[in-house]
């Protein structure tokens, strides 16, 4: 399985990329600078739970690299049954919309949540470094594209790469 990085993702003229989103009324709005280190395709129970979907897509920013232009983000604690440590839910209060999660393992990080962005499609396979994780617990109808990056858990994990 690749574990290296694609050529490009860190290209120069993609540093001060400018993104926004926001919730579903409109209320929370932000704003991302820069690439993110790379995008988590998650399978985990949890990631489904949380979006009612089969699998979250989560680019992982770092927290100077997000602002909140408008609105307010409440926060709801949740305890992982797999490390036991807190992910802290951010979503709007008005509309509940979940903007993504600020996580215990990783002080610094900022994920959010892909679909929130006006237009996603800034996101895609060959620009950013895709990972496809907790690929034990998806569902037969959100199969895996061919030849991508994926791992039982997460990409952390002892077991490193394999098949799903
Ligand atoms: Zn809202
Ligand atoms: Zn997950």
């Amino acid at each position: 399985m690749e574990t290296t990085e694609p050529a490009g993702s860190a290209t120069t003229d993609a540093v001060d990329e400018i993104h926004e989103g926001g919730c579903v009324c409109g209320a929370v709005r932000f704003r991302t600078t820069g690439q993110p280190a790379n995008v988590i395709v998650c399978h985990c129970n949890w990631c489904q739970r949380r979006t009612g979907s089969g699998f979250a897509v989560i680019p992982k920013f770092t927290k100077a690299q997000f602002e909140l232009v408008s609105g307010h983000l409440n926060h709801y604690r949740s305890i992982s049954d797999e490390s036991g440590r807190w992910l802290d839910l951010e979503f709007c209060p008005n509309c509940g919309t979940n903007i993504g999660f600020l996580q215990e393992l990783r002080p610094d990080a900022h994920a959010i949540d892909a679909g929130t962005f006006d237009d996603p499609s800034w996101l895609a396979p060959d620009r950013q470094w895709f990972r496809y994780i907790f690929v034990r617990s998806s569902q037969a109808w959100s199969a895996l594209p061919e030849g991508v990056e994926h791992h039982h858990g997460h990409f952390l994990d002892k077991e490193g790469p394999g098949l799903p």
